[in-house]
C-alpha cells in the first residue's frame, strides 16, 4: 500500500525561481489498484510519479510505503526498496540507444544478487512478446518495440508496483492500445499500476 499525506514538492526552494509544483497532495493507493493521474501539460504529474517511484525527494509531508516511513531512510535503502518494489516506465522510453535490448532490460538488475540476469532479461522480453529482439541495438526498433523494452525493463526485477509516465504519448492509436493492454495485463496479474497521462 502507498500512501501519501500532504506531500508537498518545492523545485529551488529559497531561490528567486523557487517553484512550488505539488501542494498537499494526499493519495492512497491500495495493492493492486489500476490509478490514472490525469492532467494537462506542467501541471506536476511527472513530480508526483517520481516521487512515488522513489526517485525523487519531496519538500514536506509523509511518504508511507506498506506501513514505512520513506522520509526517514537513507538513500542506500531506499534504492534498496525501489529495486525490490517499483517499476518505473519513464516519459519517452528513457533507454539506451546504443546498447542493445537485453542490455537495456538488464540494467535494474545491477545492484541486485541474481546469477542469471541475461536469463531474467530473456524472460521478461519473452512476456512482452519481443524476445526475437534481444540483440538489437535499441536505435533501429519502432515506438512501440521501444515501449515494450522499456516496459520489460520495469518488469525484469518482478516489482509490485509498475509506474509508467505518458506510456503511450509518443505512439500512434492502435500501438497505444496495445501498450494500453500490456498495463492492464499487469494489472490483472496481481500488479499495482499507476500512470500517468494527459490523454
Ligand atoms: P507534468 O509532468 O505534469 O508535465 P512536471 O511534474 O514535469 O509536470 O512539472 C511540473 C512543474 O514543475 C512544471 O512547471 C515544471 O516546469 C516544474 N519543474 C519540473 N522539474 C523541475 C526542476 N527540476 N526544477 C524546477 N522546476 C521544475
Ligand atoms: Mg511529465
Amino acid at each position: 500500500m502507498i500512501e501519501l499525506i500532504n506531500i508537498s514538492k518545492v523545485y529551488n526552494p529559497n531561490h528567486r525561481n523557487m517553484y512550488t509544483a505539488l501542494r498537499n497532495i494526499s493519495l492512497t493507493i491500495n495493492d493492486g489498484d489500476f490509478l490514472a493521474i490525469v492532467g494537462e501539460s506542467g501541471s506536476g504529474k511527472s513530480t508526483l510519479l517520481h516521487i512515488i517511484g522513489l526517485l525523487d525527494n519531496f519538500t514536506h509531508g509523509k511518504y508511507l510505503l506498506n506501513g514505512k516511513d520513506i522520509s526517514r531512510l537513507n538513500d542506500k535503502a531506499i534504492a534498496k526498496i525501489r529495486a525490490k518494489n517499483i517499476g518505473f516506465v519513464k516519459q519517452d522510453f528513457a533507454l539506451i540507444d546504443d546498447m542493445t535490448v537485453e542490455d537495456n532490460v538488464m540494467l535494474p538488475l545491477y545492484p541486485i544478487k541474481s546469477p542469471n540476469k541475461r536469463k531474467l532479461a530473456l524472460e521478461a522480453l519473452d512476456k512482452m512478446g519481443i524476445k526475437k529482439l534481444a540483440e538489437k541495438q535499441v536505435s533501429q526498433l519502432s515506438g512501440g518495440e521501444k515501449q515494450r523494452t522499456a516496459i520489460a525493463r520495469a518488469i525484469v526485477t518482478s516489482p509490485n508496483i509498475i509506474l509508467a509516465d505518458e506510456p503511450t504519448g509518443a505512439l500512434d492509436s492502435k500501438t497505444s492500445r496495445e501498450i494500453f493492454d500490456i498495463l492492464c495485463s499487469l494489472n490483472q496479474n496481481g500488479r499495482t499500476v499507476i500512470i500517468v497521462t494527459h490523454d
